[in-house]
């Protein structure tokens, strides 16, 4: 990490960094709290294969400070955290997660933690069984979080192809998704119920499968970024957009739920300059994150419908501007973000640590 962890931190306006290691189930890892200035910290917990230590915690705080941006355009008083795991065939899981629902409690309230990619409902129970600072599954809790994902990418969609050709018309579209799981999947039904013509890609056979049956084309994992398309939707994981595959794009807009899918935030402009419509990852992903933080903060489930709708405006809102003032979409998106930080920065609620669900 460039000039260490500290100079990082300061770059990058975070508060904590914490290096978790719990010697009796043997799991590693890092969270990065990034704002808490006028919310408690939210955000997943990412189970994954890191080639280093330097990649986790660089993944980590990525992945925290664009909660925080979520967070800003989304409307959510709250601010962005991310856990992540070192993935190995050692670790004891069960032990794992109750180890880091132990870390969470002890941070009394600041930080709530739900899924990510490798942390699903059963992970959650186990950090459950430590901490209500945990969003709870079933009907204790929010609801499905990734459906509130894919209705928000779906409507920002929408908002990207009626800021480019005035309409919709979904039956004339072809949508190309990468990785069916769990917001994938959901997404791939919502385009073919509204006529798309769907195709994807995805790496695990019974996932694969299940999406094929549904009527999605299934295509070579290798094939996706080349395919000629309406839409790219990235729904797996980060970085893949970077200065070897983008030139083989061959969408007109990219607009998906992973987090992070641009290398570095230079590429944005490297695909405002092809002509491709990138639709900023922060901004059309945070259904999860609204329906999660709106549960915790106000008790309340929020609706499917409102979610998208307000995702759907605020991608037609950055779209516009970005036009008008002829920047990347992601770029002005970004930029506005940082501003409302600086606002609530300025102007801090006091620190109220979550109330136990
Ligand atoms: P998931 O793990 O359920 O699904 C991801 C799928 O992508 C997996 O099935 C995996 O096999 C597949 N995959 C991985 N690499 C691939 C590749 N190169 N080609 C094709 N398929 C590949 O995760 P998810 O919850 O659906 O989340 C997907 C992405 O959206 C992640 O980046 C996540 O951080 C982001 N996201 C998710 C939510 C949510 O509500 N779940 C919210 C915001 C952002």
């Amino acid at each position: 990490m460039e000039n260490g962890i500290l100079a990082a931190m300061a770059r990058g306006g975070f508060e904590r960094v914490l290096a978790l290691h719990d010697r009796r189930s043997g799991v590693r890892g890092y969270m990065a709290i990034h704002d808490t200035s006028v919310g408690p910290a939210l955000g997943g917990v990412r189970r994954w294969v890191y080639r280093s230590d330097e990649e986790a915690l660089r993944d980590c705080m990525r992945l925290a400070r664009a909660m925080t941006l979520k967070c800003c355009l989304g409307g959510v008083d709250a601010g962005g955290v991310k856990t992540v795991l070192l993935d190995h065939p050692e670790v004891d899981w069960e032990a794992a997660y109750e180890y880091l629902g132990r870390v969470i409690e002890g941070l009394g309230g600041v930080v709530s933690c739900g899924p990510d990619v490798g942390t699903g409902e059963r992970e959650l129970a186990w950090i459950a069984r430590e901490t209500h600072h945990v969003t709870r599954p079933g009907a204790r809790g929010p609801g499905r979080l990734s459906a509130a994902t894919a209705e928000g990418v779906f409507r920002g969609m929408q908002a990207a192809l009626e800021h480019l050709d005035g309409e919709a018309d979904w039956p004339r579209r072809h949508v190309v998704i990468q990785g069916l799981g769990a917001v994938g999947r959901v997404l791939a039904e919502r385009l073919l119920g509204a006529g798309v013509r769907g195709a994807g890609t995805e790496l695990d056979p019974e996932r694969a499968g299940a999406a094929e049956e549904l009527g999605v084309e299934l295509l070579d994992p290798t094939r996706e970024l080349g395919e000629e398309c309406d839409v790219f939707a990235p729904c797996a994981l980060g970085g893949i957009l970077h200065d070897l595959s983008i030139p083989r794009l061959r969408a007109r807009i990219i607009a998906g739920s992973a987090n992070n899918p641009l290398a570095r935030g230079g590429h944005a402009d490297a695909l405002h300059e092809r002509g491709v419509l990138y639709v900023p990852d922060f901004v059309i992903s945070a259904g999860a994150l609204m329906r999660g933080a709106h549960f915790h903060l106000e008790r309340r489930r929020k609706p499917l419908g409102h979610i998208g709708e307000r995702i759907g405006a605020t991608v037609q809102g950055v779209l516009e501007r970005a036009a008008a003032e002829g920047s990347s979409p992601q770029r002005l998106a970004v930029h506005e973000a940082e501003r409302l930080l600086e606002e609530r920065r300025a102007d801090p609620l006091p620190a109220e640590p979550l109330a136990p669900s």
